[in-house]
């Protein structure tokens, strides 16, 4: 780091520049936010910097530096944009004791004026050490768009009401209530009401949130989906927009995972297939470590945390800790599946039940009620399946399934890249290993996707069609 980066208390003290031209324009409009005393040596002053005089805001004089004009002057600019009236004036003002930039020339320069993002007080200085002045003006585009405009206002009624703020406690509370302030509240609150919108924001903002701190933690077992984040419930995108940790499985998708709050601790809890990542005691004890903690946790799993999710050795474990849990029902990856062919689950006249079964179990491929699975009309929705499939096939056929019995393979149901394959119990392992899934799969046994023609339209071709008429 060649340049140190530092703010100049620049309140009362003496600024001098030379020049009168474009790059001196472009100092003094920058300059003239501070409350420096700014001196102008200009023979031909442009005419903003005449008013500017006039106006009381700067002192002009009217001819070329001489020696002692930038005595007990803190900064000195050189503006002339002429190399050697740059190079006098500059020798002028060190003699005089000014630290000295001159525009255009980083090389003989005691000190860089960086890119600025104004938000006064809020300030961010950019610097390149001259090396990417493209770079710098890209980062400062992006943070102007990044910053919200009334952080300005914002900031200053915030620190005015720093000390409201100690009622928090240190630390995650207080950090919360101003990222809530000056990212949420504060910002809508100053485009509806200005300021007094604002400074009301903060009353209403301390309230709510020393509310929250006195409510005891909390752990929600909510039901992702099964991948498509407009299939959340209402309630489990309120309670992962107010979570302070999220404790997440493996197939929930990274669009559901963006909807949590931003400053929500997220860990993955993920595990896979037979083996798992994460052992279920590990994750008992973080659940329970941070409800004990006083924060609300959502335990985010995958489809309906009823289903196949284990969720009973968690709330067991929380229960018998003493804490608060509820659970969030979520639409399970049959409800999905069956969506996506256009068919039911149930139909009157062919299957009055259905049965959900897991290919796999801890003991391994798991065993079932076979000579029922294998009566015709039967339907079942079988999780964890891929890797059991030649053992369903055998189990179902050994039972006397016919081999022609429908089965449709539904991957990555509801998510852009779903797949179905349709085939039958005599072919599916084949099918199966053809296909070469690796998304999450879902197999329903005794269904086949309703004939294409069949299939209800989607939303935007019903739309159309109505515009038609
Ligand atoms: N609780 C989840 C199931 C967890 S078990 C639920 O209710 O959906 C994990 C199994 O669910 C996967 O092996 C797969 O069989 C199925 N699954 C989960 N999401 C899926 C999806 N989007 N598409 C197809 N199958 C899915």
């Amino acid at each position: 780091m060649q340049h140190f980066p530092i703010f100049v208390a620049l309140a009362g003290r003496r600024v001098v520049l030379s020049g009168g031209g474009d790059a001196a324009l472009a100092k003094l409009r920058l300059l003239m936010k501070t409350e420096a005393h700014l001196t102008v040596f200009a023979a031909e002053p442009a005419p903003e910097i005449v008013d500017w005089a006039q106006a009381g805001r700067l002192r002009l004089v009217r001819r070329a530096m001489a020696p002692g004009d930038a005595l007990c002057a803190a900064l000195f600019y050189a503006a002339d944009e002429d190399e050697g009236e740059d190079a006098r004036t500059s020798a002028i003002a060190r003699a005089d004791g000014a630290l000295v930039n001159i525009v255009d020339n980083l090389g003989d320069s005691q000190f860089i004026t960086p890119a600025i993002v104004d938000r006064d007080p809020v300030t961010v200085a950019i610097g390149t050490e001259g090396a990417a002045p493209v770079l710098a003006r890209a980062i400062k585009a992006d943070l102007e768009a990044r910053l919200p405009q009334a952080l300005g206002p914002l900031a200053r009624i915030g620190k005015a009401f720093r000390r409201m703020a100690e009622a928090l406690p240190m630390g995650r509370a207080r950090r919360d209530f101003w990222a809530d302030y000056y990212f949420d509240a504060g910002p809508r609150a100053h485009a509806e009401d200005g300021a007094e919108g604002a400074q009301r924001a903060l009353d209403g903002l301390l309230e709510r949130h020393l509310a929250a701190e006195a409510r005891p933690g909390h752990v929600a077992f909510v039901g992702s989906g099964p991948g498509d984040p407009e299939l959340l419930t209402l309630k489990a995108r309120r309670a992962l927009d107010t979570a302070d940790v999220v404790i997440h499985d493996r197939l929930v998708t990274p669009e559901i995972l963006e909807l949590a709050r931003r400053e929500a601790l997220i860990i993955d809890a993920g595990k896979e297939g037979f083996g798992m990542h994460t052992p279920q005691g590990d994750i008992n004890d973080t659940i329970v470590e941070h409800v004990r903690a006083g924060a609300q946790v959502v335990r985010l799993k995958s489809g309906d945390p009823t289903v196949f999710g284990r969720l009973d050795e968690e709330i067991e474990t929380v229960a018998e800790a003493g804490l608060s849990w509820s659970v969030v029902p979520g639409i399970t990856a049959a409800s999905a599946s069956v969506a996506a062919i256009g068919q039911s689950l149930t139909r009157r006249g062919r299957n009055a039940s259905v049965r959900f079964l897991t290919g796999h179990d801890v003991a391994g491929f798991a065993d079932h009620d076979w000579a029922a699975l294998a009566r015709p009309g039967e339907v079942a929705a079988i999780y964890m399946g891929k890797r059991a499939a030649r053992f369903l096939q055998g189990r179902l056929m050994m039972h006397g399934a016919a081999p022609a019995t429908a089965v449709t393979v539904i991957e990555n149901a509801s998510r852009p890249d779903q797949r179905i394959v349709a085939t039958s119990l005599a072919d599916l392992s084949a099918d199966l290993s053809d296909a070469e899934m690796s998304g999450p799969a879902l197999m329903l046994l005794g269904l086949a996707p309703r004939a294409a023609e069949a299939i209800v339209p989607d939303l935007a071709d019903t739309l159309s069609q109505q515009e038609a008429l």
